[in-house]
């Protein structure tokens, strides 16, 4: 994971700080499922929050992580997979959110879409969620 995160870093022309070797080796772990800063927080060893806070705006910025919105209002965020660059992120998969353990992950596919935008109206972001039990809760 850390040869995978300087990888990265390298690949996105980021200095390589700890912070953003650790928060990128914690997004390279989860995989496709989404962390919230706490859930960051608690597993960092070193924590200083402004420091997180940053480190998540330029991964976003560059297209390394996409915010998970799942209607919770924890803001989340998930690993990118795909073709996501700077200031254009192509994240627009599905999340599926766990009501019982408040789980998110990313979905792979699309959900296709007829909705009729009123004229003069611009959908900046669009968000699918699915809700339900992950398989850990259904059984
Ligand atoms: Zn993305
Ligand atoms: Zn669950
Ligand atoms: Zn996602």
């Amino acid at each position: 994971m850390q040869e995978k995160a300087l990888e990265l870093l390298k690949l996105y022309r980021l200095r390589n700080t700890a912070m953003r070797r650790q928060v990128l080796e914690l997004f390279l772990k989860a995989g496709h499922k989404a962390l919230s800063s706490s859930n960051l927080e608690s597993a960092l060893e070193k924590t200083d929050r402004i420091t997180l806070y940053r480190t998540l705006k330029t991964f976003e910025r560059n297209g390394i992580i996409h915010q998970a919105i799942d209607g919770s209002g924890v803001t989340k965020y998930a690993l990118c997979h795909g073709q996501c660059s700077e200031h254009d992120h192509m994240d627009d998969h599905p999340h599926f959110h766990c009501k019982d353990c408040g789980k998110t992950i990313c979905l792979e596919g699309k959900i296709q879409n007829n909705v009729k935008v009123p004229k003069g109206f611009i959908v900046q972001q669009k968000h699918f969620i699915l809700e339900g039990t992950c398989s850990d809760c259904s059984n």
